[in-house]
């Protein structure tokens, strides 16, 4: 075969295999992309564990008529435009991929009105052949994604959908992430027409140790203490559980940087040192934690999920971590919780 260039579809459907697993992770783009559109009320519904729809309702700034076509293209975002930008990244998105992506494996209507724009349109585009049709639509301002028959043109891949409930939970656990990102908004889940959660918008101590306890639990919050410190540009802030509030499982390990959610390799070493001895060999620490850093000091762009970073000061910010979760840890713990090895 001689070299050529694909077809856009193609293209799209190559990629989509980066961003787009499962249900779960059409909503974590969906839901991130209201976010940085300043949404503080995001509605989601789901039917049948996602394979059949995923509607993301937003009250952010909405997209205007004449950009709705180009949001579905590859490679465009309105969040960067220079290596500037790229070098610090405040936005969670950036890559441009992700509605291009999904688009390309599903049945999608975008839907969206801006202040300025007396009258909201929607765009259509079915497994994306690259022309979208443009419609007059009713809606407030804001942006509704509608995500039908997820995988419908990609069997192979469809066959790979778990059952409904495991799709859900995964949905569900993704959410929970969010959820403790963003205590100032209001995020509601229904699944099949039934509402699941709903996670109000909470600005007081006391209302976001509410939303706490409604991801992690009553027991997480017992046990539970807060933490916020500083040095220099890095600030570490959120909630540890004292060694009584330990897990069996590693389910209770939430952590941010820059409000964006992380399995990184050096932060969770960096925790996981500061509670050596104090737990058991089968314990695992439960913990939500929110790292602040210069966007200039961090590369988010190293992994397509962006679960992992680069921080350009690595040791610095691991004994930052190490040293905040330890001494917050040493002020708690009174010497009967100590783990002593039989
Ligand atoms: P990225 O988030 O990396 O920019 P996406 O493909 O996810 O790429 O989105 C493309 C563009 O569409 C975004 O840059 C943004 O301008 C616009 N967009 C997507 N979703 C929304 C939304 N819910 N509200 C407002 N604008 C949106
Ligand atoms: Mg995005």
């Amino acid at each position: 075969m001689p070299i050529q260039i694909l077809p856009a579809r193609l293209a799209n459907q190559i990629a989509a295999g980066e961003v787009v697993e499962r249900p779960a992770s059409v909503v974590k783009e969906l839901v991130e992309n209201s976010l940085d559109a300043g949404a503080t009320k995001i509605e989601i519904d789901i039917d049948k564990g996602g394979s059949r729809t995923i509607r993301i309702r937003d009250n952010g700034q909405g997209i205007p008529k004449d950009e709705l076509e180009l949001a579905l293209s590859r490679h465009a975002t309105s969040k960067i435009s220079t290596l500037d930008d790229l070098e610090a990244i405040a936005s969670l998105g950036f890559r441009g991929e992700a509605l291009a992506s999904i688009s390309s494996v599903s049945r999608l209507t975008l839907t969206s009105r801006t202040e300025s724009q007396p009258e909201a349109w929607s765009a259509y585009a079915e497994g994306r052949d690259m022309q979208v049709q443009l419609k007059p639509a009713a809606h407030p301002v804001g942006t509704t994604l509608e995500v039908l028959d997820l995988f419908f043109n990609t069997p192979a891949r469809r066959k790979f959908l778990r059952t409904e409930k495991t799709e859900f939970a995964h949905i569900d656990e993704l959410l929970k992430r969010i959820a403790l990102s963003r205590f100032d908004v209001s995020i509601l889940l229904r699944h099949n027409g039934k509402l699941i959660r709903q996670y109000r918008a909470s600005e007081t101590q006391a209302q976001k140790e509410r939303r706490l306890a409604a991801v992690c639990g009553q027991g997480f919050l017992q046990h539970a203490v807060s933490l916020e410190l500083g040095h220099g540009d890095l600030r570490l802030s959120g909630w540890i559980c004292t060694p009584q509030g330990a897990r069996a499982q590693n389910d209770l390990q939430y952590c941010y940087v820059n409000g964006r959610m992380m399995k990184d390799k050096l932060i969770n070493h960096a925790i996981r040192q500061a509670f050596e001895g104090a737990l058991a060999p089968e314990q695992y620490a439960a913990y939500v934690l929110f790292i602040e850093v210069d966007p200039h000091q961090v590369d988010v762009n190293v992994h397509p999920a962006k679960h992992e970073v680069r921080f350009h000061h690595a040791r610095l910010v691991h004994d930052f971590i190490y040293q905040g979760v330890q001494s917050a840890l040493q002020q708690t713990v009174v010497e009967s919780d100590i783990y002593t090895a039989p």
